[in-house]
């Protein structure tokens, strides 16, 4: 026998004991983007390539050098997908979402990136993310930041901070860009290995860099303000204006780029203090020329998506107050008699409390070792079964979570009973 298989490295199984929480999450992030309009759009997790090659970029680290991408047995070059942008808009082309029509989409689902793993950081991680398509202006921007805001109040996650920015038009980014890199040039020792090769492919993402040593040199670059034109300047004027209308804080980042052409305007991020260098929670802005770029006609798309991993963590900071809660009951079945019956009655409870959530014993034991596993399972309640009772037509009931006495009450009254305590 050799040693035992392990899970790859930065990919990991989600346990029975934390599954709960992202249950939470899931639950309610689903009903919020149910509640604005939007419908679930579910892609393979495998696109070829060329896709991602096309959509994100190659220049993006990314592409550069995150993918899984392998030849499968035809010789095709297939990319576990690292996003889900590059795929909705793949199906929205490929099944005509987008002609003349106004789509309000989300996705979610395990995303694949090679990258040091790390906490808030991981090979195999999960996104939530949604997409408006074929509507230009701000309005759509502000409900789809509103919508994840909305999603923090849901949940109950406290102290995110908005922050915002505008990429302009590409064409305002091109003017832009050739002043940023001879600002850069003139300042090459100042760069770092990263800067410098960026400063060839993508020198916007410079701007994003999170080296310390690269701050003064940031801080003195020109800013992107200056160079939108008067569309631009009103478009982010009316979303800045919409958060004041909704009374949303947000901060205005400059360095908040996303360094590939077909962004346009809005950027967006949610930030945490509390998670260390990984503290982006959610991304997103609009990207009006990826449709175009990946074959379909011009159009219009504003998202984002969620780290949900990095979620889960704020949120298990107070698992004590999320509303997660055990079964209603553990059904404690002593001696053949009872535990015939007991499967019996189980199902007649079911049958008649919808949504009651109860385990029956199985397996036999002692009374002390089923009382410990029914405390175990984090039940609310112990039901106690035994042939005694069974002969006088009750059942023990005992409080788990409390130190109430344990009582009887008649088998025939129990549904009713039970209705009132789930
Ligand atoms: P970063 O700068 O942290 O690498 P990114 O710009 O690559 O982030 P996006 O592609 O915008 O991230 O993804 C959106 C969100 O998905 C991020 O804000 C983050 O919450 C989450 N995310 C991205 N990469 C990972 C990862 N490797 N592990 C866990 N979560 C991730
Ligand atoms: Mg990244």
């Amino acid at each position: 026998m050799g040693k035992n298989i392990q899970a790859i490295r930065g990919m990991h199984d989600l346990l029975p004991d934390q599954s709960p929480v992202w249950h939470y999450l899931e639950d309610g992030v689903r009903e919020v983007l149910d509640g604005y309009g939007y419908k679930e759009l579910r892609t393979p997790i495998l696109e070829l390539t060329e896709l991602f090659k096309r959509s994100i970029g190659e220049v993006t680290d990314i592409v550069e050098k995150e993918m899984y991408t392998f030849d499968d047995r035809n010789g095709d070059s297939l990319t576990l997908r690292p996003e889900g942008t590059a795929g909705c808009v793949r199906a929205g082309i490929e099944h005509g979402l987008f002609h003349n029509q106004v789509q309000r989409i989300w996705y979610r689902g395990p995303m694949f990136r090679h990258e040091r793993p790390q906490k808030g950081r991981y090979r195999q991680f999960h996104q939530i993310g949604a997409e408006a398509y074929g509507l230009p202006g701000p309005d759509i921007d502000l409900e789809i930041i509103m919508l994840t805001r909305r999603f923090w109040q849901k949940l109950g996650l406290e102290g995110l901070e908005l922050q915002i920015n505008t990429l302009g038009t590409s064409q305002e980014r091109a003017v832009y860009r050739e002043q940023l890199v001879s600002y850069l040039s003139a300042r090459k020792d100042q760069l770092d290995e990263d800067s410098l090769r960026r400063l060839e492919t993508n020198p916007l993402r410079i701007l994003d860099s999170k080296s310390p040593d690269m701050k003064v040199v940031i801080a003195g670059a020109p800013s992107l303000m200056d160079y939108l034109g008067e569309e631009s300047k009103a478009h982010f004027e009316s979303l800045c204006q919409g958060l004041e209308d909704v009374g949303q804080d947000y901060v205005v980042n400059p360095r908040l780029v996303r360094g590939l052409d077909y962004y346009a305007r809005t950027v967006f991020e949610w930030v945490t203090d509390k998670l260390g260098a990984q503290g982006t929670v959610c991304a997103g802005g609009r990207y009006d020329g990826l449709i175009e770029q990946l074959g379909g006609r011009p159009g219009h798309g504003v998202g984002f998506a969620m780290g949900v991993e990095r979620l889960v963590a704020l949120l298990e900071e107070n698992r004590e107050q999320l509303p997660i809660k055990g079964p209603d009951a553990y059904l404690v079945l002593m001696g053949d008699e009872a535990q015939r019956k007991g499967l019996v009655l189980a199902e007649q409870l079911r049958d008649r409390l919808p949504g009651l959530r109860l385990i029956t014993h199985c397996g036999g034991g002692s009374f002390k070792s089923q009382f410990k596993k029914a405390d175990r399972s984090e039940a609310a309640l112990a039901l106690v079964l035994g042939d005694d009772e069974l002969a006088r037509g009750v059942i023990g009931v005992k409080a788990l979570r409390d130190d109430k006495e344990q009582r009887e009450i008649a088998l025939d009254d129990l549904a009713e009973f039970l209705k009132s305590e789930i």
